[in-house]
């Protein structure tokens, strides 16, 4: 079979990368390994599909490269491109886009529709295995030794994060036997599992807090937000958002549970005081009635090292209150590693972008190949960047072939 355009992996990049490509009247395959396309899609924002975010944008790997991508493509253009096709979207407080709907499915049906629409011819279990190029054209094989010749190629398989929806190093593999080089690559947006100790007794709690990330003395990242505690580590957009960071490093978590409560540590400890002189002949856990959860603040006089067998907050001296005022301002947790690509959201690392040109998603090595998506170095925080940066990379990328 020869085609114009052959698009690799029905994803958001690739879907909006075909989509775009046939709408220009050019013949355009979409291959996808598995037997239906946008599983990522489905699953993401919690089954709502965080789409986009109108907020300041946030991303690692290449950040440059992504603010030149999302430059040429912006979120009004993409936002252009839903409504074409029949997506209303809706966006929360914080920016956050959603279909109206807030049902994932309405997105992807909007995308299959206009993939019906526009001609694409949709192939899915068509696994890609390997890509040559032969003179002008490039020959696309599986390992059923199936074959599509094709002027244009574009890579879009996504990353690793998630195997069980079509996470897979095949777009790192494909694009370097095309001499493309590929930054290592490490889960982001991940759960942590940590050290039992800190996190003993504490499975199910969710709690609002500060959180930073230390390796050793030094400081490294910032965030806000909602802390799950598991039986395995921590959780939450703000853990998972720190997770990049503790790749390859010995970290630890200095959590502030009385973040928004009480900003100076002097404040704090009067504050301890006025409670023990009114809750002397109750347990020192009882300081924290009324602003901790019990179970947060057992763990609290526990890591202070009060002893709680029998005593009494009255009992405590001020050199103890100031330990547990500072605890409970900078709670440890040892980072051990992270739950791993099974558990990921994105990928973090992936083909370099240096070698693509961010105005047209065209390899500066291989003529006439292309990559969009989350294959390339670039990953963003939670809010819908990363489907932002693959559906802005994908109309680009298809505009372009
Ligand atoms: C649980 C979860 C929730 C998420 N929530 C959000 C969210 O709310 N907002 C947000 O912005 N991002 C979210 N993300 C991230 C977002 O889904 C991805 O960054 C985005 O889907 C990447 O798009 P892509 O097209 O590059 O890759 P993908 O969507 O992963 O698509 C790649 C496709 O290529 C196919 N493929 C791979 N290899 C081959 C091959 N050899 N041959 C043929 N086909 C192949 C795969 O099967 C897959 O269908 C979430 C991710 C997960 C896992």
């Amino acid at each position: 079979m020869k085609t114009d355009v052959t698009v690799i992996g029905a994803g958001a990049a690739g879907l909006t990368a075909a989509v775009t490509a046939a709408s220009r009247g050019l013949k355009v395959i979409l291959l996808e390994k598995g037997e239906r396309p946008g599983r990522k899609i489905l699953a993401s924002g919690n089954g709502r599909c965080n789409m986009m975010n109108k907020g300041f944008p946030v991303y690692y790997g290449d950040p440059v490269f992504a603010a030149s991508v999302l430059k040429q493509c912006p979120l009004s253009k993409i936002e252009a491109f839903f409504k074409e096709y029949g997506l209303i979207m809706t966006q929360d407080p914080e920016g956050r886009v959603y279909p109206v709907t807030y049902q994932a499915i309405s997105v992807l049906s909007v995308l299959k529709n206009a993939a019906r629409i526009t001609d694409v011819y949709l192939n899915t279990g068509f696994d890609v295995s390997a890509i040559y190029r032969d003179h002008n054209l490039f020959i696309i094989r599986n390992d059923r030794n199936e074959e599509i010749l094709s002027e244009k190629v574009i890579i879009c398989c996504g990353g690793a994060a998630q195997p069980k929806l079509g996470g897979s190093m095949d777009g790192y593999r494909l694009l370097g036997s095309l001499g493309h080089h590929i930054i290592p690559v490490f889960p982001s947006l991940v759960s942590l599992t940590t050290d039992k100790k800190s996190i003993s007794g504490l499975s199910g709690i969710r709690i609002r807090a500060a959180v930073s990330l230390f390796e050793g003395n030094s400081l490294i990242h910032q965030e806000k937000g909602e802390i799950l505690f598991t039986d395995y580590g921590v959780s939450g957009i703000c853990i998972m958002q720190c997770a990049r960071f503790t790749e390859g490093r010995n970290t630890h978590l200095e959590i502030n549970f009385l973040e928004g409560i009480c900003d100076s540590s002097e404040e704090m400890i009067s504050e301890i005081q006025r409670r023990q002189a009114m809750l002397s002949n109750l347990s020192p856990v009882s300081l924290f009635d009324g602003v901790l959860p019990e179970k947060i603040s057992y763990a609290v006089m526990k890591q202070a090292g009060i002893p709680m067998k029998g005593e009494k907050a009255g009992n405590l001296t001020d050199n103890d209150i100031r330990r547990i005022a500072e605890t409970a301002k900078g709670y440890k947790i040892f980072i051990t590693g992270t739950r791993g690509m099974d558990y990921a959201q994105v990928t973090a690392g992936g083909a370099d972008c240096c070698e693509f040109c961010p105005e047209t998603m065209e390899s500066r090595l291989t003529q006439g190949l292309f990559a969009a998506g989350e294959v390339l170095n670039v990953d963003g925080d939670c809010g819908g960047f990363n489907l932002m940066f693959a559906f802005s990379s994908g109309i680009i990328a298809g505009e372009s072939v």
